[in-house]
């Protein structure tokens, strides 16, 4: 839960990443859940593709999008890794929507990003939202459901 008064106004367009506080670190996640989907990456270097697909974290409340046991995450799934300053030059495989990667890239937020439409629901209204997800405790072979770039 972010603490309101610690955030800037507009801090996404005057803070760099590493300025910004825990609060407006936090409040940056738009909350698409798109992180928490499985992808399958094969081969390296130049040969190296990502696969993205529409399965999803068994913790992952595929109607809102959010996490559903957030606080326990890492002690109920074991491969759920936290970004942070330090290590999201790693995260190559976020999703192009994502705030972070967005920043990190030095582009803008989307207009739908919450801290500008000020709407929460404003990200499943953009149709952003990855569609037809299922839990991964419900696959069986995951090729089935591998989906374009999200
Ligand atoms: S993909 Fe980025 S914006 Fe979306 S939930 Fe994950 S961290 Fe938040």
């Amino acid at each position: 839960m972010q603490n309101l008064e610690k955030i800037t106004p507009l801090f996404w367009e005057h803070k760099s990443l590493i300025e910004m506080n825990d609060d407006e670190w936090e409040a940056l996640c738009d909350g698409c859940g798109k992180c928490c989907f499985h992808k399958h990456i094969e081969g390296r270097g130049k040969r190296e593709r990502l696969y993205f697909t529409r399965i999803a974290c068994n913790q992952l409340d595929l109607a809102t999008g959010l996490c559903s046991h957030y606080t326990e995450r890492f002690k109920l799934e074991p491969d759920c890794t936290k970004l942070t300053k330090k290590n999201l030059p790693d995260f190559k495989w976020l999703p192009h929507t994502c705030a972070y990667r967005l920043l990190y890239e030095g582009k803008p937020l989307f207009d739908w990003h919450p801290l500008i439409s000020k709407d929460q629901n404003s990200v499943k209204k953009a149709n952003v939202l990855i569609k037809n997800p299922i839990h991964e405790k419900d696959v069986i072979d995951w090729f089935e459901f591998v989906i374009d770039e999200v």
